[in-house]
């Protein structure tokens, strides 16, 4: 029309919705969840992050007192005191979820424990062995089952397992830990392909290693230390958050056609320590 344009003069505008991050933080609006193992490390940066995306949390522990205080840091939030070994925990967990928020949409199975470090067969007891598949593999088979207890009639959920790169390969951790996590792999397979006919989808998330108290106290480092043990990954820390973003995106609908997944987030760790996986 004119030939040329001297000035743009950009005025139209909207606000939006007045939200303080960047970020969508909506992405659990309104959905209930529990998470075990909710007072610490990779647990507790999975409540904070599924709080600000606007999930009801439910914090299942052992740890009451530093549950208790995260729960009232949370916009809604409630603790159980749950030993995800003890069925009846478990169960009444599930069902105070349900009459404090009417529904469970996710049930994210989180609590583990390492065991001793011990390298060989021989110095490991039974007793030792047991304990740790008890909290790793039957806390994640019970959460799994009392969750779908509820999800099953409800037709729809999503049940987040932490499992760990030690569910991928062998020779990192002590053999409990690595049996209980490869366990927990094959427990979440199994699970969604039986809970995928009622609309329920089952992952897992297996990280490397996270600087958290399970991990200082199992290889006796501090969080430099903890970072440095097989990292693949230069110029790059894992933090509990970047586990939490991975368990955020299983949990969602964002991943609504994702189940019997395992979210490896390692930097390509077991790539390279791997043929097979
Ligand atoms: P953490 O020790 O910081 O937290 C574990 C939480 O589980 C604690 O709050 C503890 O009280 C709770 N817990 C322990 N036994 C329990 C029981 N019987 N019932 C209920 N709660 C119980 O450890 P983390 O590193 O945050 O570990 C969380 C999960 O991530 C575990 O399953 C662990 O195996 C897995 N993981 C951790 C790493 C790592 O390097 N930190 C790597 C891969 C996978």
């Amino acid at each position: 029309k004119y030939g040329k344009l001297d000035i743009m003069l950009n005025n139209a505008g909207i606000t939006g919705a007045n939200k303080a991050s960047i970020l969508d933080n909506t992405k659990l609006e309104g959905k209930v969840a529990i998470i075990t193992g909710a007072a610490s490390g990779i647990g507790e940066a999975i409540a904070r992050l599924f709080s600000q995306h606007g999930a009801h949390v439910v914090i299942a522990d052992i740890q009451d007192d530093v549950g208790l205080s995260l729960c009232k840091e949370l916009e809604s939030a409630i603790y159980v005191h749950c030993d995800v070994t003890n069925e009846e925990d478990v169960e009444n967990c599930v069902n105070m979820a349900v009459s404090k928020y009417g529904k469970l949409d996710i049930m994210l199975n989180n609590a583990g424990i390492t065991g001793a470090n011990k390298a060989s067969i021989l110095d490991n007891t039974k007793s030792e062995f047991e304990a740790v598949i008890n909290v790793n593999l039957v806390g994640v088979f019970l959460g799994t089952k009392h969750a779908a207890r509820v999800m099953i009639p409800a037709q729809r959920g999503s049940i987040v397992n932490t499992a760990s790169v030690c569910g991928s390969i062998g020779g990192v951790a002590s053999h409990a830990y690595t049996a209980s996590k490869h366990g927990v792999v094959g427990l979440t397979r199994n699970s969604a392909v039986e809970l995928g006919a009622f609309g329920v989808r089952v992952n897992c998330v297996s990280p490397y290693v996270v600087a958290t108290p399970l991990a200082k106290n199992f290889f006796k480092l501090d969080d430099k230390g903890v970072h440095g043990v097989y990292a693949n990954l230069k110029n790059a820390v894992l933090e509990p958050n970047d586990v939490a973003q991975a368990a955020l995106y299983l949990a969602s609908d964002e991943s609504k056609y994702v189940s019997g997944h395992n979210l490896v987030v390692d930097g390509a760790f077991t790539v390279v320590n791997s043929g097979f996986c």
